[in-house]
């Protein structure tokens, strides 16, 4: 999930107004962050089929640092009182947490059933570990429409009015930069290996921060 992700940006904002932007920006993107950095040095894995750029054809064989339940959680508490030292706020710390865990709670609608559970880091493959996901993914066409639909709903529910435009109309923008991944114009993947593909997500998470710090105000 890419754009998806900052329905929780909103909501979480929106129960606590005051809240900085930029924390809660980079909050729900951090998993994918960490993400990429941890495939980039080999210590996560995922498979891209280079003959296909469907999202659904990536698979994500190892990522317990990024993307478990417990783990990620637990690992998250780090940048979390990063952010509330920073930000000299207990609140934004916990806003920060909360915004990196919802990013797996979001996950697991579209992903297959590759979201582990625990983190089980000590076993091979996360052997013993539980791993779940939905797999809207596998129907991309639905994906797309309820990733977005999904989005402008909660934005038109909990967003100040003033930015309501830049909102609907960036992640529009954003979410047709990832469209190939759900339709399939190229036959080929345009990233090809795990380290571009890696490359191609943390821009994207950059660009999605930079257009949600910005909409929002
Ligand atoms: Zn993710």
């Amino acid at each position: 999930m890419y754009i998806g992700h900052y329905a929780a940006a909103a909501a979480l904002l929106a129960v606590a107004p005051e809240t900085p932007v930029l924390p809660i920006a980079v909050a729900v993107a951090w998993p994918d962050v960490v993400w990429s950095g941890l495939v980039a040095s080999g210590v996560e894995k995922v498979r891209v089929d280079p003959s296909s750029p469907l999202q659904s054809t990536i698979r994500f064989t190892w990522y317990p640092y990024s993307h478990s339940l417990v783990l990620s959680a637990a690992l998250t508490l780090i940048p979390a009182l990063a952010f509330g030292l920073i930000y000299q706020s207990t609140w934004v710390g916990i806003a920060f947490w909360l915004g990196a865990v919802s990013h797996w709670l979001l996950d697991v609608p579209v992903h297959g059933k590759d979201l582990p559970i625990l983190g089980r880091v000590g076993s091979r493959d996360g052997r013993g570990d539980r791993f779940v996901g939905w797999g809207l993914w596998s129907r991309p066409r639905l994906a797309f429409v309820a990733e977005y639909t999904f989005f402008a709903l909660v934005a038109l529910t909990t967003a100040p009015r003033s930015a309501l435009v830049g909102l609907l109309a960036g992640a529009l923008l954003l979410h047709l930069l990832n469209a190939n991944s759900f339709f399939g114009f190229t036959r080929g993947n345009p990233t090809g290996t795990p380290r571009r593909y890696a490359g191609f997500a943390l821009a994207g998470f950059a660009a999605a921060i930079a257009w949600f710090t910005l909409a929002w105000q």
